[in-house]
């Protein structure tokens, strides 16, 4: 061979069966090959065990959607290149026209988004409540055919809980799907439910180091081998690379999940002290409206703590801003500890009677716990909630 042509075939070094390595390779290849094209067509057409093009599948991504599989507690997973291509992708493959949709005010935003326009396009109705409407919940599922639930429990920035035993029971015997977002909960929670679907966005717990993108539909093989041809063709894939860094991620995510549960109890207890905090959203706290469901149903209580502040939205800026240790920036489950301060909370796309029943008043500020000892957070937060209430008594 000449030089161009062994720089293009370069040899190929596969470790003995018996001597594994530790760390599952990343197969950074979008195409793999078989010998003869009788093999290949058997591989096409499932006959045999094979990778062909990485969009359809690829190792390393089909090894993170076992592991995700496991981990929530279900047969399969299929991964995509963020939270929100998880979300289009499962509303999209389990929808039709004339379809009906329950969905909730503290839902997140982007998926808010969604259903009431892009999926009004396409004709799929939809009526929003609150998460904590039990009754009205209970009168929509028994009085309009509805073919999906979709929810979340905690609800960001609220904290609010599902009644996720009253949701499925519900929708179980209306014919309807459910769908939990389950991104703030974790993947080693809310597995015992009857929940059909989860979703969760990779980017936050289980990369856990804010530094790549993605996000899971898990189910049972029926619903995930429904999905996956559309999702195949609509190719919102997760990229080897960005699988490979989140399978990392995921050894240390229980150790990291933990921990950072344990601060934000430490930090809700601090600011429901705090004078200057009108009212604490932690779902660990004996006081919050839902404890007892939330203790029955969870494992943790979750990294987010949010608070209103006496003073109002000015005054939640400013802790922003005289923060030390709290990053002004978005999303959770990273190493560093961030802040979403009232300036940065909305924009509020809904109506103002379904906003009011969000549970975000003017001054309500979001904390995502980081891996930063507790007792320096709470430090940062005595100092930073002193500079913030003084520039009102000036
Ligand atoms: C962040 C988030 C998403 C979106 O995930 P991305 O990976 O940012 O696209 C969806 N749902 C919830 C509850 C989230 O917190």
């Amino acid at each position: 061979m000449k030089e161009k042509t062994r720089l293009v075939h370069p040899p190929r070094v596969s470790p003995p069966d018996d001597n594994p390595p530790l760390v599952a390779p990343l197969y950074q290849s979008v195409k793999f090959e078989h010998d003869t094209v009788a093999d290949t067509l058997r591989a096409l057409r499932g006959e045999r065990e094979g990778f062909f093009y990485s969009r359809s599948a690829n190792p390393t991504t089909r090894q993170l959607e076992q592991t995700l599989a496991a981990m929530q507690g279900r047969e399969d997973a299929i991964v995509c290149g963020s939270g929100v291509g998880a979300i289009a992708q499962a509303l999209l493959g389990l929808l039709k026209a004339g379809d009906h949709v329950l969905c909730f005010v503290e839902t997140y935003a982007p998926t808010r988004t969604l259903i009431r326009r892009t999926l009004a396009r396409y004709g799929v109705r939809h009526t929003m409540l609150s998460i904590e409407d039990d009754a009205g919940i209970e009168r929509v599922l028994k009085g309009t055919p509805t073919a999906l639930v979709i929810f979340e429990s905690p609800t960001n920035p609220a904290m609010r809980i599902a009644d996720i035993g009253h949701i499925t029971r519900l929708a179980r015997a209306a014919g309807a799907l459910t769908l939990l977002d389950n991104t703030l909960a974790g993947l080693h929670q809310h597995g015992d439910t009857d929940v059909d679907l989860f979703l969760h966005s990779l980017t936050k717990y289980a990369s856990g180091h804010g530094d790549v993108m993605g996000g899971a539909i898990i189910g049972s093989t029926a619903l995930i081998r429904r999905l996956r041809p559309e999702f195949i063709l609509m190719g919102g894939v997760l990229d080897p690379h960005a699988a490979w860094l989140i399978q990392r991620g995921l050894k240390t995510y229980l150790l990291r999940y933990e921990a950072q549960c344990a601060t934000a109890m430490r930090v809700a207890q601090f600011l429901e002290a705090h004078e200057q905090v009108e009212r604490v959203h932690y779902p660990g706290l004996a006081r919050h409206s839902r404890h007892e469901l939330a203790a029955r149903q969870m494992r943790h209580f979750g990294t987010v703590v949010s608070f209103d502040l006496r003073a109002g939205a000015a005054a939640g800026d400013r802790l922003a801003d005289a923060l030390k240790l709290f990053a002004i920036a978005a999303s959770m489950g990273s190493p560093e500890s961030l802040i979403i301060p009232p300036g940065l909370m909305g924009p509020y796309d809904l109506p103002p009677e379904l906003n009011a029943l969000s549970g975000i008043a003017p001054g309500t500020v979001r904390l995502s716990m980081g891996l930063e000892d507790a007792d320096d957070l709470i430090e940062d937060l005595a100092q930073a909630l002193e500079v913030a209430v003084a520039a009102d008594l000036t």
